[in-house]
């Protein structure tokens, strides 16, 4: 493949760009090499400005769950523009958004629109906070919650510790109200919460995890933390900006049968667009500007561009049989991809949940961050690479989850598994 454009455009973009990107896995950096620039998308399809083709399995990082460029999304949006941008002032957009998220969640009474998942969850536990008038939050080793200060925190040394900063910038008087937990670990958050029960606002999770590659809850995970935080009073968060609309119609919580306090959502509710919403039980919500006291805004918020195109792609995903064909196509994939290891003698285990999917190069079963990160990744790296060359572009790192879309079909999940035939020989040479 020739990558001379994108080689081109990557050192333009190191010298105004930090990293040479927006967003820092699109750098590379944890499988090595340089990224290549997307020209457009189609269907299952990137092109990047080489003239090279992917299949993705990246989908803009979930939100693509129908497929790049849907003409249903594409044509919501251009009907939507011809009315103005963005009007910071209510629209109908976000009325039917509102309704369309508290019916397919029946956990979210009330909704407010923001801008991005980080968003989402910064709004949300500032919520639990002052609904609460307690200041620590749980989180766990592995789950990812955007790059808000609170979260950008792991366990210090030992158990029942509080938490560290893991980036500069973060003030460790901030860290030290985040505790962390081993995702999983049921007897380790009941120990948690005895230590801190009546100091915590709010447990945050993902109740799939898709940020340490793809990790499943085990069997009644999910209704014990349910319980730890009803029996301390404290909220139980779902941060579903990954799993909503994409596990199930109905999320993770539908999955699950777990209903949560509040819930985060993203990526899919915007269709593509930059949207991301919180929701819960209508006397929380009603506790939020102008409503109630505890404040929380935004200039671009419910924009009716981006409510669009999430309208549209929520009506799309709601076709009968939507999940289910995704699911299936989730594990013929994974079950391809395991018999093409086998076939080489490479050690693999996939996770699937729905439409997502992790690979781990292990012959371990894998559900817990410690087995996540026992993986060879040196082994994922050159999968990936040689994915890549064949064709198949996977989320460039070993800690990232799989995501299949709508566009997935027979043809393009057989070309794929031919790639990783060749690929799992390359990686066990
Ligand atoms: N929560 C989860 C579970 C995520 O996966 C992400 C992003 O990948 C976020 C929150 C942050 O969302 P955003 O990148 O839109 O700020």
């Amino acid at each position: 493949m020739n990558h001379d454009q994108s080689h081109a455009l990557f050192a333009r973009a190191q010298q105004l760009l930090p990293g040479g990107v927006n967003s820092p896995v699109r750098a590379f950096k944890s499988v090595g090499g340089e990224p290549f620039f997307v020209q457009r998308a189609d269907g299952a399809w990137l092109f990047d400005v080489d003239g090279n083709r992917y299949i993705d399995y990246v989908g803009s990082w979930g939100p693509m769950i129908v497929g790049h460029n849907h003409p249903a999304v594409r044509e919501a949006v251009q009907a939507a523009i011809q009315n103005g941008l963005s009007f910071g002032a209510p629209c109908p957009a976000e009325v039917a958004m509102a309704e369309t998220i508290t019916r397919l969640v029946p956990s979210c009474e009330m909704v407010r629109m923001v801008n991005s998942g980080t968003e989402a969850t910064l709004s949300a536990i500032r919520l639990a906070r002052g609904a609460t008038g307690r200041n620590r939050i749980v989180k766990f080793e592995g789950c990812y919650h955007g790059h808000g200060d609170s979260f950008l925190v792991k366990a210090g040394s030992g158990m029942l510790t509080l938490g560290v900063p893991t980036s500069p910038g973060v003030p460790a008087g901030l860290s030290e109200l985040t505790l962390t937990l081993s995702y999983n670990d049921a007897d380790g958050a009941t120990q948690l919460f005895e230590q801190y029960g009546n100091e915590i606002a709010c447990l945050i999770i993902e109740p799939v995890v898709g940020n340490a590659n793809c990790l499943p809850p085990r069997a009644g995970y999910l209704q014990h933390l349910r319980e730890l935080c009803t029996q301390h009073g404290a909220l139980l968060i779902f941060d579903e900006v990954m799993t909503g609309f994409r596990v199930a119609l109905g999320g993770a919580q539908a999955l699950y049968g777990v209903t949560p306090d509040l819930t985060t959502f993203g990526k899919i509710i915007g269709g593509g667009m930059p949207v991301g919403a919180y929701g819960g039980r209508r006397e929380l919500m009603q506790q939020i500007a102008p409503a109630g006291p505890i404040y929380q805004a935004g200039t671009l918020s419910g924009n009716p561009v981006a409510m669009a195109a999430g309208l549209a792609m929520l009506e799309l995903i709601q076709a009968p049989g939507f999940h289910d064909r995704l699911t299936a196509a989730t594990h013929a994939l994974c079950d391809g991809m395991e018999a093409a290891a086998d076939a080489a003698g490479v050690a693999l285990t996939t996770t699937r949940v729905g439409a997502m999917f992790g690979l781990f190069f292990t012959d371990q079963q894998v559900d817990t961050y410690a087995q996540a990160v026992a993986c060879d990744t040196a082994a994922f790296n050159r999968f990936f690479h040689a994915m890549l060359e064949r064709g198949v572009y996977l989320a460039p790192s070993a800690f990232e989850a799989g995501f299949m879309s709508a566009a997935h079909d027979e043809a393009v999940l057989a070309q794929t598994l031919d790639a990783a035939r060749e690929a799992f020989k390359a990686v066990a040479a």
